[in-house]
């Protein structure tokens, strides 16, 4: 590799464009997909002549406003519809070189296709983002994510073009992989926010400490809040004295659309990849960018299935101010899929506002289960949690002190607050925990 491991851009023009030439390149972009897009693909002919809209009309980013949504229904109604592929995508499947499957935990699998050149980007992509937390090639990197079907699994190729010795790790058994980070002293590793803390917290209970006999310097989290939740990431770096870093990923886009950097203020997203608008989770009406709604976003480059304005289900925010590490392109700030949020006395409850608290509670074991139901006609929730084996206070002490912490942090006060014993929860999980159990039978959906 000739590129200066010093430098810490992947990509630094890229990197650091002035926002108005990002602008520009994104705007070339956008009326080049939209037109391929309705070219090619059945559906946005037939969605933009019923919307009245042309590909023409994109004359500024702003215009991409007059064009309809998308969504996760759109994709699971035109797939296998008319072809293989479906109506959404622009190309012929022989230029399909790779397609990857959500995991169905909301509906129907969808299915996402990559030409050669999308996944070629994908990966620069990727790159990018391992080479911006610090990744270098003489690293050894253990790819710790659930390898079929899964977008996030060929996200270890851009480790390995960037020069890294990678491990192609997947989802072993625990013992496997501690064996791993033990023998083969490996110094990054990328796995889900729950497993990061219950891996740490298996490998104590073995009898390593993470700190002196793994050399694990970086821990990427993905799939799961926790990486932008401080008190989480802050818990999982004290258990392994370790950087964590969080990264976002969509199945239906990368595997990582946006990674921190070093300040850890919200994820950069490629920008150059994908047009970000943010809008009214219940009217559907374009905000600023600052302001809190449902991500809605664009794919710019992608040609095996342009996403136009794809109504992510992800609710956050977008900060497109400079950021410190020098970085021009926006940074995502993600509170919970809008599927997730709850409604109790009028106030919104995110459940990584609950994750914030119980992390930062003392005598607690950080693991925890929300339980959303309804009692005289309004929501509730309680939390269940468990003491630590070495806390005194009685049970009522406990459920008395994160009861008012909650309160405190989110406005609401649980309904009520369960305290089990150390491993008194079902919630450990190898891959994403259920930590949310809706009880409620009335569809509160917004
Ligand atoms: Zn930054």
């Amino acid at each position: 590799m000739s590129r200066d491991i010093n430098n810490k851009f992947w990509n630094e023009e890229l990197e650091t464009l002035p926002r108005a030439e990002l602008e520009k390149r994104q705007l070339e972009d956008l009326k080049e997909i939209v037109k391929f897009a309705y070219d090619n693909a059945p559906y946005y002919k037939r969605s933009f002549d019923e919307a009245g809209v042309k590909p023409e009309d994109i004359k500024t980013l702003k215009d991409i406003e007059k064009f309809p949504f998308i969504n996760k229904k759109t994709q699971r109604d035109t797939q296998g519809v008319g072809s293989f592929l479906g109506e959404l995508a622009a190309v012929p499947e022989e230029e399909v070189v790779f397609i990857s499957t959500s995991s169905g935990s909301t509906g129907v699998p969808t299915m996402s296709p990559f030409t050669k050149k999308d996944f070629d980007e994908f990966q620069d992509t990727e790159s990018r983002w391992f080479w911006q937390i610090g990744m270098r090639p003489n690293d050894r990197y253990v790819h710790a994510l659930n390898f079929s079907l899964y977008v996030g699994g060929p996200d270890v190729i851009g480790a390995q073009n960037l020069g890294a010795l990678c491990i192609w790790g997947g989802t072993l058994p625990s013992e496997r992989l501690l064996f791993i980070l033990k023998t083969y002293q490996p110094t990054v590793i990328w796995t889900s926010p729950s497993y990061a803390w219950q891996l740490g917290e298996k490998a104590v209970k073995a009898g390593y400490d993470p700190k002196k006999d793994f050399n694990i310097k970086k821990i990427i989290v993905a799939g799961e809040l926790g990486g932008s939740i401080d008190a989480t990431r802050k818990a999982i770096e004290d258990l392994w004295g370790a950087e964590v870093y969080d990264f976002y990923g969509l199945s239906d886009i990368f595997g990582a659309c946006a990674a921190q950097c070093e300040y850890h203020d919200g994820l950069h997203i490629a920008e150059n990849h994908i047009l970000v608008e943010t809008v009214d989770i219940h009217t559907g009406e374009v905000l600023e960018p600052g302001q809190t709604g449902e991500l809605v976003f664009t794919t710019l480059r992608k040609h095996a299935r342009p996403l136009i304005r794809f109504k992510t289900g992800d609710i956050g925010r977008i900060d497109i101010t400079p950021c410190k590490c020098g970085r021009t392109h926006g940074r995502i700030h993600i509170l919970g899929r809008k599927d997730d949020m709850f409604i109790v006395s009028a106030v919104n409850v995110f459940p990584s506002d609950i994750e914030a608290v119980i992390r930062e509670q003392s005598g607690i074991t950080g693991e925890y289960l929300i339980r959303i139901f309804e009692k005289d006609f309004t929501n509730k929730y309680a939390v269940e949690i468990e003491k630590t084996a070495d806390n005194t206070k009685s049970d009522d002490e406990v459920a008395e002190q994160i009861s008012a912490a909650l309160k405190a942090r989110t406005g609401v006060k649980p309904a009520k607050v369960i305290v089990h014993p150390d491993g008194g929860l079902n919630t450990r999980s190898e891959h994403k925990s259920r930590r949310v159990i809706d009880e409620r039978k009335i569809d509160y959906s917004i």
